[in-house]
């Protein structure tokens, strides 16, 4: 399979789309068509273990790469999660279901896709015959960071370099982050929040004097934000998994139609569900949940991208965007793989921070996503509710996507259309806030949250989290946007 840019001009392989990550012209790679998966394939895949049913997914938009070796990798990456099933569903109420993605390494969904990527990355240089050395740079609001340095500590003929902002982060999300250990990571605070942070990593990337500086010191660049295909591709995976899941255990009939309803930030989880779709997974519609930050909201609704707003840091930080940037990859269907029109538009965000799609693009959107979000009051009685009338706990992010599907609910009393709300982060990770939500009480201490988060719901703490209390950070420092570029020749040049 071929992949194309977003923006036109480019026809790669898979393997360079993940080694390249972006585009030359700062589109994104996007599949060449959608690849179908048949019901006997689906048949196939009902008996499978989730590493067979990644691999399986995998290998539709992949066939380059070899398939018994990306199944032991595969094994390999869900191998360090905990518990039995890296993506386990849970049954909340009748037609309700929470997809758990959060049993990782670094407690996030996040490590569904960058336990796998590395192999991705590293077999896709030798399938494209790539001598240099990899330096992956990674922009994050909180969560990719550490589950990208997590990923890729230690990893042969690569090194990794992640930029964070500076006070735009969770302090459980900082010290997992500055505590990295590993011989070739590195991690850097940024003056600004997370859009500043993603502009400054995107214009390394599509700088042309700095990649020649970057190729004479024998080093080539790669991303593991959700901009690289080889994020995505593993996150259309637990989409299928989960349906079959609830195939196998007769909670759905062959065929049946099922809601998502999806926390999103930089639109590349609910992208990968969108994704699973157009290979032919029964998924009837998308919502997606924003937190304060409700950019996509209006979109939805008004059909106008527009960043000119107050930016809110919420307790839902890993959502805390304006930009989201695999937004791009569904303009270009709805344009009808206009790559000129999502060119201009793209372009016109840059400049004027705001585009506009047509009405009936904007139909055509409306036909399978609706957009909704949550503030810091409703995520939070969300999350009261749920705890109250289930015993469920979950975290702030999933707490913003059950407001909207409980608001969904509510405007559509007679829908039966089960619905399956996906849960991006272990409570833990946001210990204060998820104590305060489900309980009201305040303490100043995150490690103090987890002993009393504890005490009050006796779920187990995760073992990463638990450590990490008795670490001192390695990583303390903070550079200015406008400098990024040399603190990554300061890292490669070993000073
Ligand atoms: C990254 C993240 C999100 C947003 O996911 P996108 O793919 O960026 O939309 C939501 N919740 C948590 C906990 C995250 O880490």
């Amino acid at each position: 399979m071929k992949f194309i840019s977003t923006r036109g001009g480019e026809k790669v392989t898979g393997a360079k789309a993940i080694v390249q990550g972006l585009s030359s012209n700062g589109g994104l790679f996007v599949p060449e068509k959608f690849p179908q998966v048949t019901k006997e394939e689906m048949d196939e895949m009902l008996g499978m273990s989730y590493p067979e049913r990644a691999t399986k997914i995998l290998m539709k938009f992949l066939d380059e790469y070899d398939e018994k070796e990306l199944l032991s990798a595969c094994e390999a990456a869900y191998a360090k999660f905990e518990g039995p099933d890296p993506a386990p569903l849970v049954r909340l109420d009748d037609g309700v279901y929470i997809l758990e993605l959060f049993h990782g390494p670094t407690c996030a969904f996040k490590d569904m896709a960058l336990t796998v990527l590395p192999y991705l990355l590293r077999k896709g240089c030798d399938i494209c015959g790539i001598t240099e050395e990899i330096l992956v740079l990674v922009a994050t609001s909180g969560d990719t960071g550490k589950a990208a340095l997590e990923g890729f500590k230690d990893a042969d003929g690569v090194k990794i370099m992640v930029f964070y902002p500076a006070d735009g982060v969770s302090k459980m999300q900082k010290l997992q982050m500055c505590t990295q250990e590993g011989k070739n990571v590195n991690v850097v605070a940024v003056k600004g929040n997370f859009d500043d942070c993603q502009t400054a990593v995107k214009e390394i990337f599509s700088n042309e004097q700095y990649n020649e500086i970057l190729a004479g010191n024998n080093v080539m660049l790669s991303s593991a934000n959700s901009i690289n295909f080889g994020r995505l591709a593993p996150q259309v995976a637990y989409y299928f998994s989960a349906y079959l899941d609830l195939l196998s255990s007769g909670q759905i009939e062959e065929g049946e139609e099922i809601d998502f309803t999806v926390p999103t930030g930089n639109f590349g989880n609910i992208l990968a569900a969108y994704y699973a779709r157009r290979m032919g997974l029964p998924v009837r519609r998308l919502h997606c949940a924003s937190n304060l930050n409700n950019v996509l909201t209006d979109f939805f609704n008004t059909g106008v991208y527009d960043i000119h707003r107050e930016f809110y840091k919420t307790t839902s930080p890993s959502m805390d965007i304006l930009v989201s940037s695999n937004l791009e990859r569904l303009l270009f269907e709805i344009s009808g793989r206009n790559a000129k029109l999502t060119a201009k538009r793209m372009n016109e965000l840059k400049t004027e921070g705001r585009y506009e799609i047509t009405e009936e693009e904007r139909k055509a959107i409306a036909e399978i996503f609706d957009g909704g979000y949550a503030n810091e009051e409703t995520s939070v009685e969300a999350m009261y509710d749920v705890f109250v009338d289930t015993g469920y706990t979950m975290d702030t992010h999933t707490g913003c996507a059950m407001k909207v599907a409980v608001d969904w609910f509510e405007k559509n009393k007679k829908d039966e259309t089960k619905m399956v709300i996906v849960s991006t982060a272990n409570p833990y990770k946001f210990p204060q806030d998820v104590l305060y939500a489900v309980t009201g009480n305040d303490v100043k201490d995150s490690f103090k949250g987890i002993k009393r988060l504890h005490a009050a719901t006796a779920m187990a703490v995760p073992k990463c989290l638990k450590e990490l209390r008795d670490k001192t950070p390695r990583f303390t420092k903070t550079a200015d946007r406008k400098k990024l570029f040399e603190e990554v020749l300061d890292f490669i040049k070993g000073k």
